[in-house]
């Protein structure tokens, strides 16, 4: 199932909204999206809750639907009560939609039953697992989640209405059984992600479409969720005791979800979130071997902020962590989105620089000196006052190479003793090392 993750626009932790001021009507987070973001959410609410309505009351299901719907519902709260512990440590970052698995219950019941209850049923899941989450995400980011939901499954229940769903899973025994269910499926999962997707654009018109789509790994999890969902239909049909078999699948596979979390924490420096020095190195080296096979250069940069005791000495720690993020963010937003930019440690800072010469790369560490210089930050303290910064200085060390001839470890040791050189001659400044003879600077 898609969800679109926190934005800018939920300002504050989920939990927050649980308080008295997120109940009130006139406080809902909801009205603080721009204008069209706005009035897409609506129609989309209002539509679902439109097809709803004309489903179940045009063609009223008959009792056992109701039944096969009520046992997927158990199902998926059992499921939901076994994934609690994985959904807790799981974070949502960023501005990509956001995967989980429930869908297999719903698109299973869509299979075994009509549009009308499946669109009920998608409801009920949704309010469970609303009830049941910890972290709850704004309100009315999950019934935006949920009317996509139902109005992907609407798409699908449309798709598959020419076919009698008794016959349905008769078919599926041949492979125009398994064409519709997959082209049901895919009408779901995109009409879905596409919404979700559209309201991601709407909020954030900046950034590039193609960071807004999940990742394969995700698209690969969510449409694995609706294929555990065809496996659920055709086994509950088939023999409905066997069902809690596939529970044991279920959860491992939800604990797979956090195999992407755990790689991007371990490349991850938690502070500033920027790549810790192991990734660093590795995009590093990648790009030190692209460089040996096209042409032109690169660089390493070693940035040391000057004095930076004397920050945490008069200001505490905390204020001192605000600082290095904000010195990783300037780093950041100074250099091109493909130069990596990671933490060497303590507050040291690397930087590589793909298809630059040696004095495009000094002329980039004394840009990235006056963005350090320009920072001017007010953080609270914690005894209440406010502590100011600014007027910060750093040391660079500059290791040029124009042809991809040597390795990462080399080029560190160069710009480390670039930087040591920087320091010596009296801080505030970039030293950078001869390319011919890195053990010179000038
Ligand atoms: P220099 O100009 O010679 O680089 O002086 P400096 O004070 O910046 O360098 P030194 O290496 O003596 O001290 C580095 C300081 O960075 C010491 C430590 O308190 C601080 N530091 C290292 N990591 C962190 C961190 O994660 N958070 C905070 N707040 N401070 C850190
Ligand atoms: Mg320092
Ligand atoms: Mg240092």
């Amino acid at each position: 199932m898609t969800t679109p993750r926190a934005r800018p626009d939920d300002a504050g932790t989920p939990q927050r909204h649980r308080g008295a001021a997120g109940r009130r009507p006139d406080r809902w987070a909801l009205w603080g999206l721009p204008r069209a973001a706005l009035v897409y959410v609506l129609l989309i609410d209002l539509a679902a809750v439109g097809a709803i309505v004309a489903t179940v009351t045009l063609t009223p299901p008959a009792p056992q639907a109701w039944l096969i719907c009520g046992l997927l519902f158990l199902g998926s709260a059992l499921h939901a009560e076994a994934a609690r512990h994985i959904e807790r440590v799981r974070i949502s970052p960023g501005d990509k939609p956001f995967i989980d698995l429930k869908s297999m219950w719903t698109f299973a019941g869509l299979l075994l039953t009509q549009i009308g209850p499946s669109l009920v049923l998608v409801t009920a899941v949704f309010a469970y697992w609303w009830a049941r989450n910890e972290r709850r995400p704004p309100p009315h980011r999950w019934i935006f989640s949920w009317a996509t939901v139902v109005l992907g499954t609407t798409a699908a229940g449309l798709l598959l209405d020419g076919v009698q769903r008794d016959t349905l899973l008769r078919v599926a025994a041949g492979p125009t059984g398994l064409a519709l269910i997959a082209v049901a499926a895919l009408v779901r999962w995109t009409v879905n992600h596409g919404l979700v997707v559209g309201i991601i654009r709407l909020v954030s018109p900046r950034t590039s479409l193609r960071r807004h789509f999940a990742s394969p790994a995700d698209t690969l999890l969510g449409l694995g969720a609706l294929a555990l969902g065809a496996a659920l239909a055709v086994l509950a049909a088939a023999s409905p005791w066997l069902v809690p078999i596939l529970l044991v699948p279920v959860i491992m596979l939800h604990r797979g979800v956090l195999v992407d979390q755990f790689r991007h924490a371990a490349r991850t420096d938690p502070k500033t979130g920027l790549a810790n020095g192991a990734a660093w190195a590795e995009v590093a080296a990648k790009e030190i071997a692209r460089t040996r096979r096209h042409d032109g250069g690169l660089a390493v940069l070693m940035v040391d902020l000057d004095e930076f005791k004397a920050v945490n000495d008069r200001h505490g720690h905390l204020v001192g962590d605000e600082v290095l993020r904000a010195v990783a963010a300037s780093l950041s937003a100074e250099v091109r989105a493909y130069d990596a930019v990671g933490r060497f440690g303590g507050e040291e800072f690397v930087v590589l620089l793909s298809g630059v010469d040696p004095e495009a790369a000094t002329l980039t560490a004394e840009r990235l000196r006056d963005r350090i210089a320009a920072i001017d930050l007010h953080v609270p303290t914690a005894t209440g006052g406010q502590a100011h910064v600014h007027g910060l200085t750093a040391s660079v060390g500059c290791a040029p190479c124009p042809d991809g001839d040597r390795s990462v470890d080399d080029l560190l040791a160069a710009a480390d003793e670039a930087l040591y050189r920087a320091k010596r001659a009296g801080r505030d400044r970039t030293v950078t090392a001869d390319p011919t003879r890195p053990d010179v600077g000038s």
